[in-house]
């Protein structure tokens, strides 16, 4: 390889990167990142580095697994590309959307493919509408989402979600999308106990049902655990009331499992965890633990009644839907994800020493909240962990000196805002996850010592 400076002046020369600010990275430049095993990633310098975050929330059966890449070259060399359009199938989609009912929720049994999770809450959104319109209820168009949520980047995508700083430059949201507020107990909970803040934010639902009409409303979509919005764990109360709602006002709920699916909480999918069942569900990342782009919805029975009973031909897809090498690369991943047990692993082992050990951390005086589910968590930086309170400097700064110091201690977590947030491969053995511990410690005693100097 040419040395990393070569690397990084080519790299500025050229590419222009997502959620970047392409002058300031220009400016320090690109970490380029070599190989990867297990749970490690080596940059161009070799340092030996710890992905606490699985890529992005990704890499769930870990780096190198051969029976992926084996699975994906025979593939390749078999039929490396054909499309699912126009009444033509191959095995590999056949066989992975089979798999996918198998493990969804009872309920889930159709899947529809798409090439990441944008395109399949893209899909999402042309789902539900096409749904209630072939149930004769065209102005059921109307989807609620929530504030701070992340559903990617597309239009539609970045529409659903609720990131304020995404629809001031995207011109955003489309029309007939809406949020209601999080569940975010920490920073807006105040005096209230858990549950019934919780009660109180899935409330919103209802109220935003009455103020729309129902007539009107679609679909209610929320990932189980907000990821990229901070890793908000809702109080347990949230889900089932919101799944209440859903019901009882007559709307379908989606569960966005993009980074909850295939074992981060300790099931296969978020929903289990958080005790509800979800009409429509995208999927992606873990579905391939990211070896190769792949991303689908699976739906319900009574979803899928809208295409299989009702014909009409639904004019959407992807060149690359069902695309034959991501199937098979999905395939094998979820043949290791079971035979690893891996959801249960996360349940009954490494989630609960990684709790522990997390829960020891939030006893560090730089963190006012450690809060866990699965091995999925967040660290709320804060001065005043009596109070809950924020830093005085620009948000997200405490949190980027916190995410370098990670950096140069050999480990990777990510920071939104001051929270660090981590959510690694599903195959961390109870020694790495000692070692990610002692590098995140090292890293707060670092970052604390600047703040307060
Ligand atoms: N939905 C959720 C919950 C996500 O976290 C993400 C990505 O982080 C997406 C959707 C978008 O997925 P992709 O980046 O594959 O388009």
């Amino acid at each position: 390889l040419p040395p990393t400076h070569v690397l990084q002046e080519k790299d500025a020369a050229h590419h222009l990167h997502p959620f970047t600010d392409t002058k300031s990275l220009n400016a320090k430049g690109t970490r380029v990142i070599t190989r990867a095993e297990g749970v490690y990633l080596w940059d161009s310098e070799g340092h030996k580095i710890l992905d606490g975050m699985a890529g992005l929330w990704c890499v769930n059966v870990g780096y190198g697994r051969t029976e992926i890449i084996e699975a994906v070259h025979r593939q390749m060399q078999q039929l490396p590309y054909y499309n699912t359009f126009f009444q033509t199938s191959h095995p590999p989609a056949i066989a992975l959307a089979g798999k996918i009912a198998q493990l969804a929720p009872d309920q889930l049994d159709h899947v529809f493919f798409a090439g990441s999770g944008s395109e399949a809450n893209d899909t999402v959104v042309r789902m539900v509408r096409h749904y209630w319109a072939s149930e004769g209820k065209p102005t059921k168009k109307t989807i609620i989402s929530r504030h701070n949520a992340y559903h990617g980047s597309t239009m539609a995508g970045a529409s659903l979600g609720g990131m304020s700083a995404m629809h001031a430059q995207g011109g955003l949201p489309i029309p007939d999308i809406t949020h209601i507020n999080q569940p975010y107990w920490y920073g807006e909970g105040g005096d209230m106990d858990p549950a019934e803040f919780g009660l109180m934010r899935a409330r919103e639902l209802e109220a935003e049902i009455d103020r729309l009409g129902e007539d009107n409303v679609a679909a209610f979509i929320g990932e189980p655990i907000q990821g990229a919005g901070g890793v908000v764990i809702p109080p347990k109360t949230y889900w089932p009331e919101i799944q209440r709602i859903c019901r009882e006002r007559n709307i379908l709920l989606i569960a966005d499992e993009v980074i909850c699916g295939f074992g981060r909480t300790g099931n296969w999918f978020g929903s289990q965890t958080f005790n509800f069942k979800p009409d429509l569900m995208p999927i992606a990342k873990g579905l391939s633990s990211g070896y190769l782009p792949i991303g689908a919805v699976v739906v319900s029975e009574k979803v899928a009644k809208g295409f299989i009973e009702h014909g009409g031909e639904f004019y959407h897809g992807f060149t690359y839907s069902a695309h034959p090498a991501a199937c098979a690369a999905a395939l094998a991943n979820l043949e290791i994800i079971e035979n690893e047990r891996l959801p249960e692993r996360v349940a009954n082992d490494t989630g609960l020493y990684l709790a522990e050990k997390w829960k020891m951390l939030g006893e560090h005086p730089l963190v006012g909240e450690a809060r866990i589910c699965g091995l999925v968590g967040a660290l709320e930086l804060s001065p005043d962990k009596a109070h809950r309170a924020s830093f005085e400097a620009e948000r997200g700064t405490v949190g980027t000196i916190c995410r370098d110091h990670c950096f140069e201690s050999g480990l990777v977590m990510r920071h939104v805002g001051d929270s660090m947030i981590i959510s690694p491969p599903l195959v961390i053995t109870r020694s790495e996850v000692d070692e990610l511990i002692e590098k995140a410690h090292r890293a707060l005693d670092m970052t604390a010592a600047d703040v307060t100097a």
